[in-house]
């Protein structure tokens, strides 16, 4: 529990801001986040109240749901986080086209194009993509949701092999590489805005997929996967070869 809310909606500019913001906050600040009291609320719905938890030296920082608040109906945040393995077995049964269909969802919430943005209050209604009905056998089924993560936020060691739906608007480029017995294979190098210039934020596995990029685009990009750390560097590793999904914007 506590890894769902990397995000919350603030209602002092009525935006989005990352997790990590407060716990700067609370760093600098000496634990006085009165700034934030009463004002952070959920990502998704934005009805229900979030209280923050400060790090202690066993666990990370994290956002939960005022006992005393509800989230709406549909939000996705009010399900428990899906674990790795849940996560795992969804997206081995879905086809290709499947889950190409299901992140470019994701992404027209996340990252809604102008122009789209009737359309997709339109199709609100419905299946919440942020959700998946998790089936074991020989117990009822649960909705379960997808944590969300920005690809503006802090990649923590902490949250190394966490499962999150990465989300982003970024720069991309492919990187050749070769593997120890001399197989050729691919990276994405994704980058992100960093005070005014797009900057390394970290890089994606793709095998032997070489993907058509045009490094100079913008890109809204998803991605289902698990950070790693190589040599103190995050990686994102895809749940799937087809995990992922980029488009212009
Ligand atoms: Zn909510």
């Amino acid at each position: 529990m506590g890894e769902k809310f990397k995000e919350f909606y603030f209602t002092g500019d009525q935006r989005l801001h990352n997790l990590d913001e407060l716990e700067k906050e609370y760093e600098q600040k000496s634990g006085d986040i009165s700034s934030y009291r009463g004002r952070i609320f959920c990502p998704e719905c934005r009805i229900a109240e979030l209280a923050f938890t400060h790090k202690t030296s066993k666990k990370r920082a994290f956002l939960s749901t005022l006992p005393s608040s509800d989230h709406m109906a549909n939000c996705s945040l009010k399900y428990e986080s899906v674990s790795r393995r849940e996560i795992r077995d969804y997206v081995s049964n879905l086809g290709e086209e499947e889950m190409q269909d299901r992140l470019e969802a994701m992404l027209n919430r996340m990252l809604p194009r102008e122009r789209e943005e009737n359309q997709i209050l339109a199709n609100d209604e419905g299946d919440n993509p942020f959700t998946i009905l998790v089936r074991r056998e020989g117990r009822p089924n649960t909705r379960k949701c997808i944590p969300r993560k920005s690809l503006k936020s802090w990649f923590d060691k902490d949250e190394e092999n966490n499962v999150f739906l990465f989300y982003g608007s970024v720069h991309l480029e492919v990187k050749e590489f070769k593997t120890k017995l001399g197989e050729t294979q691919y990276r994405l190098i994704v980058k992100t805005k960093q005070d005014g210039e797009w900057r390394i934020k970290t890089t994606i596995y793709r095998g032997k997929n070489k993907d058509e990029i045009d490094q100079h685009q913008n890109y809204d990009l998803a991605i289902i996967g698990q950070i790693e750390f190589y040599n103190n560097h995050p990686q994102i590793k895809t749940v799937s070869s087809s995990s992922i999904m980029f488009r212009i914007r």
